[in-house]
C-alpha cells in the first residue's frame, strides 16, 4: 500500500480526500472483486446517492488488472480516467512504478511523469 495523498475533490463534493493505491493479490474474478470493494465502501457507511462525484466515505476503484483489460456494463479495467488523474497515478508510481497500462502501453511512472509535466509546463506564449 502506498502512503495517502491529498487531493481536492472533483465536482460539486465539498470535502478534501486522501488518496492511496494498493496492490492486491486475489483469486476474485474481477466482477466478485468489485462486489467486495463495493461491500467495504457500504460499511465505511458509503450511500449511493444517485449523482457522481457526490461526497462519500470511501471510494474503492479497480485501476489496472494483471489479466488486462476488462469491460461491461458494471465494470471497465483500465479504470477510463486513471490517466487523468495525479492522486491516482502518484500514490501507485510509489508501489508499481513498472506496472504497464494495456491500452497505451505506458508505464505508470511514464504516465505520471507525462501528466506532472502537462500540469506544471506553463502555456505557451500567444502568437
Ligand atoms: P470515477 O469513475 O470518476 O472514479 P466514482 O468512483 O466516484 O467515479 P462510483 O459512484 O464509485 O464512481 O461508481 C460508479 C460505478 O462505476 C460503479 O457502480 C461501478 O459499477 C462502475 N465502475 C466501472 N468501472 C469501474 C472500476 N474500474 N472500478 C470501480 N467501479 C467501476
Ligand atoms: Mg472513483
Ligand atoms: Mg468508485
Amino acid at each position: 500500500m502506498s502512503p495517502t495523498m491529498r487531493s481536492r475533490p472533483i465536482g460539486p463534493s465539498q470535502r478534501v480526500y486522501s488518496n492511496s493505491a494498493a496492490l492486491v493479490s486475489t483469486d476474485l474474478a474481477p466482477r466478485a472483486l468489485l462486489g467486495e470493494l463495493q461491500a467495504v465502501e457500504n460499511s465505511f457507511g458509503r450511500k449511493r446517492q444517485g449523482q457522481r462525484w457526490r461526497s462519500r466515505t470511501l471510494d474503492l476503484d479497480i485501476v489496472l488488472w494483471s489479466g488486462g483489460c476488462w469491460s461491461d456494463e458494471q465494470l471497465t479495467v483500465p479504470h477510463t480516467e486513471f490517466r487523468k488523474r495525479d492522486f491516482v497515478l502518484g500514490p501507485a508510481a510509489g508501489i508499481v512504478p513498472d506496472w504497464r497500462d494495456p491500452i497505451t502501453g505506458l508505464t505508470i511512472r511514464q504516465l505520471y511523469h507525462r501528466l506532472a509535466k502537462g500540469l506544471t509546463r506553463p502555456p505557451p506564449p500567444p502568437r
